[in-house]
């Protein structure tokens, strides 16, 4: 029985980040663990609802109440296994999520705080490795049916896991060093410490998950090769094709890079420093991989962006803006717009916007400008309205309002247009639908028999909470296709789609 009055006694508090001054001189997590007392005050704000509207906002259908009422009681070792029942990686949820199920939340109707989710949650995660790291499940017997996962992000390794732990040999096959997709090297370490994704994968690989790394299927191996060794194959390759503007006078003057491109370099800059290996200082154009005494703009408004511009900050850029097309979100819900337990449009600002930058809403880039070298010196910009004409984007630029910022280095964080045309799709006679993306039929196969699809190549790109509940979902059906015992949980189906009122 929760506490009837947690919510009356407790305001919502977040533990405190570290100082901007003391963070931005490492590449350490920007939250320290918070102390058991608070968290336990937190969880004990949850009204355990007799509907909570919790769960629908979580595609992973988190027991959230019930992991908030064991953690209030102290009962740590329950939470841990109530966590894991619906999600098989909570530390990255937990410390990535940008908590759907928080703004769908009962206690943040009418405009007020809901429940900490993500804290608890991410406590609960960091509790399952104090207390006695991540215990391997016991491998069952095999089924004798083999499984191949392309694609080692969330999606995959959810996937890759619940099959193992039905007894099916699981190949994860991924193109880059590492494993983690996105995480590994998308995401920079003041987000996620790498050490996250290395423990789980050592439990993966104890429970049976076979790994290898710098396979590019398609090229290195071919489908065809895939599928006679294995009985199925589970595409999670992600939606990495970024989003250009080549039409904008001066794209191609050095200096102005896809986002990724410096993103990623820079993270794998971190990660060979931290194994105390040499990495590449440039790019393979011989742009340096570094803002340091840079002027550095940085287009778009989303996790890129706010990655990158926490990424400048630590490599001591001389300065940052950050252009957004839309104007400024509001600060609170707009209940006509969107109205509780929707996602709200609201003014997201990020730990990386504490660090300093500034943001600049309503504009668009209309030149990129040469200093005369072949180099941008500055992005001219115009201010604009932004309108959805028969769902066209007609973007309109105010006369007069023109202006030039300072910029050697320009990052186009403008989005994905989904997954990458690749090899491995031809061979597969997969194809792209008009969003880039790989669509799946209910039983999340793809137009090819025996072939299913899972996470941001299916979606678009998206979240990791999504990728994970799709894996899980994909492996559902996985199983069901090899005729495997019983039934595993599918948390979404294709179709599902966020809370939405419209
Ligand atoms: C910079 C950035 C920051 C983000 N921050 C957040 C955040 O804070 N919170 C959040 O919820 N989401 C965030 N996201 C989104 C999140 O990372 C993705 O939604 C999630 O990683 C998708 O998981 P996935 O498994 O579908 O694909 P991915 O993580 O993209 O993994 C796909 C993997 O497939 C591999 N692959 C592709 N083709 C092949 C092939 N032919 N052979 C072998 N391997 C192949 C790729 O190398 C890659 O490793 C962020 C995204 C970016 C780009
Ligand atoms: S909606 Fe909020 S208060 Fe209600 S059960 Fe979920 S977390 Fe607790």
């Amino acid at each position: 029985m929760p506490d009837p009055n947690g919510f009356l006694r407790y305001d919502r508090r977040l533990p405190a980040r570290r100082p901007v001054p003391v963070r931005i001189t490492d590449w350490r997590e920007v939250y320290p663990p918070a102390g058991e007392e608070l968290i336990r005050e937190q969880a004990t704000r949850c009204m355990d609802c007799g509907i909570p509207f919790c769960h629908d906002g979580c595609p992973l259908g988190n027991r959230i109440p019930d992991w908030n009422d064991l953690v209030r009681t102290g009962g740590w070792d329950a939470a841990v296994e109530s966590l894991h029942a619906t999600n098989n990686f909570p530390e990255f949820t937990g410390r990535l999520c940008p908590a759907p199920c928080e703004a769908a939340c009962v206690l943040g109707l009418g405009g007020q705080q809901p429940v900490t989710i993500k804290q608890v949650e991410v406590e609960i995660a960091d509790a399952a490795v104090a207390r006695g790291g991540l215990r391997p499940q016991p491998v069952p017997a095999p089924t004798g049916r083999s499984v191949a996962v392309v694609g080692s992000g969330p999606a995959g390794l959810a996937a890759a896991q619940q099959l193992a732990r039905a007894g099916h040999a699981v190949t994860v096959y991924e193109r880059d060093d590492a494993l983690g997709g996105l995480l590994r090297y998308g995401i920079p370490d003041f987000k996620l410490e790498k050490r996250h994704i290395d423990q789980r994968l050592a439990q993966l690989a104890a429970e049976g998950v076979r790994f290898r790394s710098g396979v590019d299927v398609g090229v290195d191996v071919t489908a065809e090769q895939l599928r006679a060794e294995h009985d199925a194959v589970l595409l999670a390759c992600g939606a990495l094709q970024g989003r250009d503007t080549p039409e904008t006078p001066g794209r191609a003057l050095r200096g102005v890079h896809q986002a990724m491109a410096h993103l990623v370099a820079a993270n794998r800059v971190v990660a060979a420093a931290g194994e105390g290996r040499p990495a590449p200082a440039t790019l393979p154009d011989g742009t340096p991989i570094d803002a340091a005494g840079r002027h550095v703009v940085i287009i778009g408004g989303g996790d890129t962006a706010a990655d990158c511009l926490g990424v400048a900050h630590r490599q001591g850029a001389a300065g940052v803006h950050q252009l957004d097309l839309y104007p400024e979100p509001p600060a609170d819900r707009d209940a006509e717009r969107d109205p509780w337990p929707t996602w709200p449009w609201v003014l997201r600002s990020y730990p990386a916007h504490e660090e300093g930058g500034e943001r600049v809403f309503a504009v668009a880039v209309q030149e990129f400008v040469d200093d005369g070298t072949g180099q941008v010196r500055a992005v001219r910009i115009a201010e604009v309205t932004v309108e959805k004409v028969n769902g066209r984007r007609i973007v309109t630029a105010l006369p007069g309002s023109e202006r030039e910022i300072p910029a050697d280095l320009v990052l186009l964080a403008i989005g994905f247009e989904g997954t990458e045309e690749q090899p491995l799709l031809g061979q597969l006679g997969v194809t792209r639908n008009g969003r880039g993306a790989v669509d799946a039929r209910p039983d999340w196969q793809t137009s090819g028999d025996g072939v299913f699809v899972a996470g941001d190549m299916h979606r678009g790109a998206s979240l990791i909470v999504w990728a994970i509940a799709e894996g899980r979902a994909a492996a559902a059906a996985i199983h069901a296709y090899l005729g495997g015992a019983g039934t595993l949980p599918a948390p979404v189906d294709p179709a599902r789609q966020p809370l939405a009122a419209r």
